[in-house]
């Protein structure tokens, strides 16, 4: 029986969990049927501009037919096969453009489905260097305050320890040290007080320290936040001054978003591992993939048991690695440098403004990321709502209104949304 939009909402509602809600009592969640270009349409028919990219992802909008042609191309040939003993042209063809793409030393591939996975690999390849290497006792992290890193077990606990999860689930989570998020701002000065918690950790624990894990220059979900490339820069040095391995999650940042193609670039910095996803495949699959120097693994390698101990069932997933052959090609191909600045100098244009709100905190840009942080936290179900009636998708979290939209949205469009967001905004 096909299903009317109430009684999908209704199931939905009472069986469905979505990200972050409750079961009993879930804020509504809207019915979307298509997708295309830069609109979600709903299923009564409206149609909103979509500012979010779901979740940084859809650089290139939905529905694309280059990307379509790339999955149903590869479709006819195979869907999946395991990749232990088996390997394949998208696999080897994405690796070669990931390798092109990213810093020079990155010269090894792990392929995994999801951002949070592809963390928890750049933690374990970290363990089993520092292992292989001699030198077990180097087995913790350190992360930013502010930071997201994913959801998985190991993963939340290098999220800050605040707005992550850790006060639910506490003790039982690996203990990590975190230091204070940069405060230099990446479009002022730069203050070297910044770098100080991390110089004082180091001194009482240096030796014990594996890793140091960041969101190279744009903080995401723990606070859309960005900071100076410089802090960024000395970290590496402290890092190579210190035996200690440089993770750099990119999987928010990664393929153009801050307007570089990687956020490390801002900063020339080359990491130990890089963790690259949502993007990497336009948004159209889950996917991701870890990158590290063939130091690295040919340390592991060498070491017991001499093997990287990871192997997810779908691991290297064609239909994923196509689109994102395609995905990538696809962005190289475009202007896309010229767009992300032009998303850039419109939004900054458009929301300038709300800065001299009294409830407003502050608004800041970068790249194709405009963020409009408010003094108390939003109550979201209502303030979604009113995007909606104002034709437009936007999700805030906490005091945080923010647009990424896909690149190919146009001046118009991206009008649209900051319209919305002023309006709704000078009415909170
Ligand atoms: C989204 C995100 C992750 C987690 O990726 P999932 O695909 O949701 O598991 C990890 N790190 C950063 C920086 C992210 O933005």
């Amino acid at each position: 029986m096909l299903k009317t939009a109430t009684n999908l909402i209704d199931f939905d509602k009472k069986h469905i969990w979505h990200p972050y809600t409750s079961a009993t009592k879930p804020i509504p969640s809207y019915p979307v049927c298509r997708a295309e270009g830069v609109y979600l349409e709903l299923e009564d028919g409206r149609r909103l501009v979509d500012g979010m990219s779901s979740w940084w992802a859809a650089i290139h909008g939905y529905n694309h037919p280059v990307l379509n042609d790339a999955i149903r191309e590869q479709l006819d040939d195979m869907a999946h096969v395991m990749f232990g003993g088996i390997t394949h042209r998208p696999a080897v063809e994405l690796a070669e453009k990931l390798i092109d793409l990213t810093p020079e030393p990155l010269q090894q591939v792990f392929y995994s489905d999801s951002g949070s996975v592809a963390v928890e690999a750049a933690l374990k390849m970290a363990m089993q260097y520092w292992q292989s290497a001699g030198k077990p006792e180097k087995n913790h992290f350190v992360s930013l305050s502010k930071g997201y890193h994913g959801d998985t077990w190991h993963a939340m606990s290098v999220c800050d320890p605040v707005t992550g999860m850790h006060t639910i689930f506490g003790s039982q989570l690996p203990q990590q040290d975190f230091i204070p998020s940069p405060s230099s701002p990446f479009h002022g000065e730069w203050d070297p007080v910044d770098l100080e918690p991390l110089l004082d950790l180091i001194e009482t624990k240096g030796s014990e320290i594996a890793a140091i894990v960041v969101e190279p220059i744009v903080q995401g979900a723990g606070g859309m936040w960005f900071y100076h490339p410089r802090f960024l820069a000395e970290v590496r040095r402290i890092c190579d001054e210190n035996n200690i391995l440089l993770i750099a999650d990119e999987i928010a940042t990664g393929f153009g978003r801050t307007g570089k193609l990687f956020a490390c670039q801002w900063a020339a910095v080359s990491p130990d591992v890089m963790c690259l996803g949502k993007a990497i495949t336009g948004g159209y699959l889950s996917f991701a993939a870890t990158l590290c120097t063939k130091q690295i693994a040919e340390t592991i390698s060498n070491g017991n048991p001499g093997v990287f101990m990871h192997g997810p069932t779908f691991m290297g997933n064609p239909l994923a690695c196509a689109v994102a052959n395609a995905s990538i090609s696809l962005l190289l191909n475009s202007n896309w440098e010229e767009r992300v600045h032009g998303i850039e100098v419109q939004l900054r244009a458009e929301l300038k403004q709300l800065q001299t709100l009294p409830h407003v905190a502050d608004v800041r840009v970068l790249g194709a990321i405009g963020v409009v942080e408010l003094k108390q936290a939003v109550d979201l179900p209502v303030i979604q709502r009113r995007f909606v009636e104002h034709g437009v998708w936007v999700r805030p979290f906490g005091r945080l209104v923010y647009l990424m939209p896909p690149f190919i949205i146009s001046p118009d469009e991206l009008s649209q949304l900051t319209t919305a967001v002023s309006q709704i905004i000078s009415t909170e």
